[in-house]
């Protein structure tokens, strides 16, 4: 904290404002960059699985495009083209498309948009971190409702319900705990929650779902205009660097949602590599069959060290590496020393627990030698 800026905590508190006050920061997954600093490591030494981050890095014709929009950077970005791809792929209006720098800035335009001082929205114990904070940014309050399984109880939540609420997260597969919730279970939940209540399905990680799983919510939005699907460029697009997402919902939904939106949020080279990622579907392929043989073979070695794990959905798990009511620090700690990068869970409550990206072949062995290695040091 600088010093003399504020005299007193007393003055801070009254130039402050009591609700962004109460929120907790988002702890990111460790920059690569940052470990290498702390433990004096070679930046190419280090393996990071902490950020849910595609292996593969980005399809190549995303790159060629992104190479091809610099040229052109002086110009403000027109999202025109990657709103009507959108709309095409999803079959909707250009008119129910919202983009986001990134899909958390759409979680920020429902939370503009819907909740205000004096109304609520709900989030499921252990679901991603961000809805409590676009929640509380907005002035709203966040009801928790408790989890099943480490997922969402869908009653839970519907009893959680008050004449005050207007927005109901669900992350479907849920982060960071990859549980999920069958089509039919959420389609009963969307007739039964009021028209009133903005119900955000936010399905980062759909696309790593399998073929027998997989449902396109996006058909329902017909009958249930309060709902808003969001998707990401930062997951299976391998694009989380370059900051882009959307939103799909009904019309007057997303007319109110771009209201708020700053009109250029997305630039011009996360616009150029959407677009040209959309259409790699080889590129897409070969990231789910690269997730799903690193997924197996995760399990197999968290298995074999007796661990824990939740099954997951998504591309990334999460295990046990401490007894109940323990902590993970140690195991975590362990990594970090040995270069490997994972994410801890203690700020989800769940202190017990890390969590793992899937990596390419040669990290997931790596990380697994390495968690070997810190459970044999911390005496586990
Ligand atoms: C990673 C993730 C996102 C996507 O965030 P971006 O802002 O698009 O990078 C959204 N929701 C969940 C649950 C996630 O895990």
């Amino acid at each position: 904290m600088p010093q003399n800026v504020f005299h007193d905590d007393a003055l801070f508190a009254r130039a402050s404002l009591p609700h962004i006050r109460a929120i907790s920061a988002y702890q990111p997954g460790k920059p690569i960059t940052e470990l290498a600093r702390e433990f004096g490591l070679a930046v190419e030494s280090i393996v990071k699985l902490a950020s849910n981050e595609n292996p593969l890095g980005m399809s190549p014709k995303a790159k060629a495009a992104i190479r091809a929009a610099v040229d052109g950077g002086e110009r403000y970005p027109d999202p025109f083209d990657l709103t009507a791809a959108l709309a095409a792929r999803h079959g909707v209006a250009t008119n129910q498309i919202v983009l986001g720098n990134g899909s958390n800035d759409v979680l920020d335009l429902v939370a503009r948009a819907f909740l205000y001082r004096g109304r609520s929205a709900i989030a499921a114990q252990y679901a991603f971190a961000m809805y409590p904070i676009a929640t509380l940014s907005a002035g709203g309050e966040t009801i928790i409702a408790p989890a099943k399984d480490y997922g969402h109880d869908l009653a839970a939540m519907r009893a959680a319900m008050r004449a005050d609420t207007h927005v109901i997260w669900i992350a479907n597969p849920n982060n960071p705990t990859g549980a999920f919730l069958a089509a039919e279970a959420l389609r009963a939940f969307l007739a039964d929650a009021p028209e009133h209540v903005i119900v955000v399905l936010d399905e980062a990680y759909a696309d790593y779902l399998d073929a027998g799983e997989r449902y396109d919510a996006v058909r329902w939005i017909d009958d249930f205009p309060h709902l808003v699907v969001c998707r990401t460029f930062s997951k299976i697009y391998g694009m989380a660097g370059l900051r882009i997402g959307y939103g799909i919902a009904a019309a007057p939904v997303a007319e109110l949602m771009n209201r708020v939106r700053q009109p250029f949020n997305c630039n011009s080279l996360a616009l150029a590599g959407a677009i040209a990622a959309l259409e790699d579907h080889d590129f897409l392929a070969r990231s789910y069959a690269s997730n799903r043989a690193g997924m197996a073979y995760i399990r197999e070695g968290l298995e074999a060290l007796g661990l824990r794990y939740i099954p997951a959905r998504g591309n990334f798990i999460a295990f046990r590496a401490a007894e109940e009511g323990g902590t993970a620090a140690a195991i975590h700690q362990g990594l970090l020393r040995q270069g490997v990068i994972v994410r801890p869970l203690a700020s989800y409550q769940m202190p017990e627990w890390l969590r793992v990206t899937i990596g390419a072949p040669a990290e997931n062995t790596r990380f697994l030698e390495a968690l070997g290695r810190a459970m044999q040091e911390s005496g586990a």
